[in-house]
């Protein structure tokens, strides 16, 4: 890296909307942030070609090497995306050297969890961390591990899938088409099925004629003392208290951090999963549990270190 400080690019590329973010790489810091609809109906060629565009308009020339986060199974040493469940029909995708081509510049993609994870290890709640796990509850859960400072991807790179942890044998069907996995729990989609199984078995709650129901509306009937709602969110911390023990048990990590838009509920889930984290753990060392601190940054910032890695 030369005297002047490098500028990359990190891309977090959703389903919906992708972000992209300019980072100084001297401070770490996120200079100029921008959002725009993913529109996947038009392909990736046209995907590619709309990056490219956006990243030589926002870094004027300036940016030396470009990150990007995407949901699924990717090959990071080729740069492929292999599947992603926000991109159907995307198979062996080959998003790296496709933007590598449009923009002349160095490319690397990664699983969005554990650009997430990167994120938050260098500049929020992983600081420090010797053994980090990220989880991020959102429609899903997806986790990243940062060992001793670098990625843990295992052996196929498939690491971090600690929403198909099991936690409930026989329980209900995951999206990976097994069952009872934790991602059918702590989830926003887990809190929605809970409490639509609950209304359909008969069970009062003024959720009943919401129009609407997702997390944040699970969230504030629990805030007004539903009781259906409260019961929701001890259930997933119970199970999120019981995978956790389980991580910390067999990896010995020192911290995981909770973040995501479930996380909002914080002191609604928290109680359960400590005591559940407690009667779990094996006996050693203080644990951490703690929240992320980047919020939507952390994908961005995750995938700018890993521009700033590749320079
Ligand atoms: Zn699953």
């Amino acid at each position: 890296v030369t005297t002047e400080a490098a500028i990359v690019a990190g891309i977090d590329l959703g389903g919906t909307n992708v972000r992209i973010g300019l980072v100084e790489g001297d401070g770490f810091e996120l200079t100029q942030e921008e959002k725009f609809p993913s529109r996947v109906e038009l392909g990736h060629g046209q995907l590619i070609e709309r990056l490219a565009e956006a990243i030589s308009r926002l870094g004027k020339g300036r940016v030396r090497a470009v990150g990007i986060g995407v949901a699924g199974l990717i090959d990071a040493a080729r740069g492929y995306v292999l599947f992603s469940p926000n991109f159907p029909g995307w198979v062996d995708v080959p998003l790296g050297p496709g933007l590598e081509r449009a923009t002349g510049l160095p490319v690397a993609v990664e699983n969005d969890a554990n650009a997430v994870a990167l994120g938050e290890y260098r500049a929020g709640a992983g600081q420090g961390a010797r053994y980090f796990l990220a989880l991020t509850l959102g429609t899903g859960l997806g986790g990243g591990f940062v060992f001793e400072g670098k990625l843990f991807r295992g052996a196929t790179g498939q690491a971090g899938e600690v929403g198909h942890m099991i936690v409930m044998p026989g329980g209900a069907l995951c999206g990976c088409g097994r069952r009872g996995c934790l991602e059918t729990i702590a989830s926003a989609t887990g809190l929605v099925r809970m409490v639509r199984e609950e209304l359909l078995a008969g069970r009062q709650s003024i959720l009943k004629d919401a129009p609407r129901l997702g997390a944040k509306e699970i969230d504030r009937a629990a805030r007004e003392g539903d009781e259906l709602a409260i019961e929701v969110y001890i259930r997933m911390g119970r199970a999120l208290g019981l995978a956790l023990a389980n991580m910390f048990n067999t990896l010995d990590l020192d911290v995981i951090s909770l973040g995501g838009g479930v996380v909002a509920a914080w002191e609604l889930f928290m109680p359960a999963l400590r005591e559940q984290l407690d009667a779990c753990l094996l006996p050693r060392k203080e644990v951490q549990v703690v929240r992320t601190r980047l919020g939507d940054s952390a994908g961005i910032l995750g995938a700018a270190g890993l521009a700033l890695d590749l320079l």
